[in-house]
């Protein structure tokens, strides 16, 4: 499959770029804001190609699909106008700003015939699929509680708009909880009804939040706890879900790589569990491939990416009103 990156970011140097070429993707193109970035990302990649035209970009009949990771804001746009051009889209989170625009995009490509994909790493993970099959083989018995631990410290080279600019997305509920969100709707397979947040802004950056924590009410009655955080060096990161019958303890799994332990603890004892080590993202990009080819679904999908968003902005409004927020799924299935 033929590739074109829109974004010359962080995610596709460290990550994407690597992940396409492992599944035998061919990227062809790479657009930035600056036509001197495309270039140097460019020659660091060895991608043919470069440039700051979008729709010079699109015009090439011989891309099959864009991977887009620019700064939060100009995913619709982006996205949009890749759709129109009849690629296939994989889209990194959060989708957009608000609903209406995550689930505008989506709509589109469904209505054009095309897969769009959200890039919810996590899913793709070998220790999140072993945790959901634990679950799912009914090994804890009724889930009671997950808590989600994704307090992390945010690099000096990604303290930029991260924290700096709303406008561009920025804070730790849409970088974070959007991931969370998609952890918890992966694992119980059901989708978050109402929470309540607290958010706060501890002078990491300028206006937006730095950290966040929230309780999330599910259709089943089970509780999700969620912390997420940019100011947390020491923290470690993981998950653990909590039923009837046992309790599964996964720690340094809400993480880029294939790293971490599982245990399961249940009245025979514990229990170490094992799972697959392959790249996340390397896995992400082969489903999304074999959805081009008509085979299943991306991991997940672009109405995952609308349902993440829904639950991470439920959490800021909440936080910032200081109420339960029923979920708004903006009416998507
Ligand atoms: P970066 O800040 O690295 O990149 C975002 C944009 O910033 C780029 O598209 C680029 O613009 C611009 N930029 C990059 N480097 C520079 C620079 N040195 N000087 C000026 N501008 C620069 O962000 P990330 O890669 O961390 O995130 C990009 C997207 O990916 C976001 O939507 C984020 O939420 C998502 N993400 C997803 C992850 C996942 O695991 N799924 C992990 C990390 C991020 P231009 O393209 O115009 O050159």
């Amino acid at each position: 499959m033929r590739w074109a990156l829109i974004g010359a970011s962080t995610i596709a140097r460290q990550y994407m770029v690597g992940a396409i070429r492992a599944q035998q993707g061919e990227i062809v193109n790479v657009l930035s804001g600056s036509g001197e970035r495309a270039r140097a990302f460019a020659v660091e990649h060895h991608i043919p190609r470069s440039g700051t035209d979008l729709d010079e970009l699109l015009a090439d009949p011989t891309i099959d699909a864009v991977y887009i990771s620019t700064t939060n804001e100009k995913h619709l746009p982006q996205a949009l106008a890749a759709i129109k051009a009849g690629k296939h889209v994989l889209c990194e989170k959060p989708l957009a700003l608000n609903l209406e625009d995550a689930a505008a995009m989506v709509r589109a490509a469904e209505e054009a015939g095309l897969v769009f994909a959200t890039n919810h790493h996590l899913r793709c993970s070998g220790s999140h699929r072993a945790v959901r099959a634990l679950i799912a083989s009914g090994r804890i018995g009724r889930v009671l509680s997950l808590r989600l631990h994704h307090a992390v410290f945010l690099p000096p080279h990604l303290q930029g708009w991260r924290i700096n600019a709303p406008d561009a997305g920025g804070g730790v509920i849409p970088d974070i909880t959007v991931h969370d969100a998609d952890v918890a709707r992966f694992l119980l397979g059901e989708d978050p009804v109402s929470v309540v947040a607290q958010m706060k802004s501890s002078g990491l950056g300028k206006g937006v939040e730095d950290s966040a924590m929230s309780v999330w009410a599910m259709p089943s009655g089970a509780m999700v706890m969620s912390h997420e955080s940019f100011t947390h060096p020491f923290a470690g990161s993981g998950l653990e879900v909590h039923g009837t019958d046992g309790s599964i303890f996964a720690r340094d799994v809400m993480t880029q790589n294939p790293i971490g332990s599982i245990e399961l603890v249940t009245a025979s004892g514990r229990e170490v569990i094992g799972f697959d080590h392959h790249d996340l993202y390397a896995e992400g990009v082969r489903r999304f491939q074999a959805a081009v080819a008509g085979d299943g679904e991306p991991a997940a999908t672009g109405f995952d990416g609308v349902k993440s968003l829904a639950v991470a902005l439920a959490v800021r409004d909440a936080a910032a009103r200081g109420v339960r927020v029923d979920v708004n799924y903006g009416g998507v299935r």
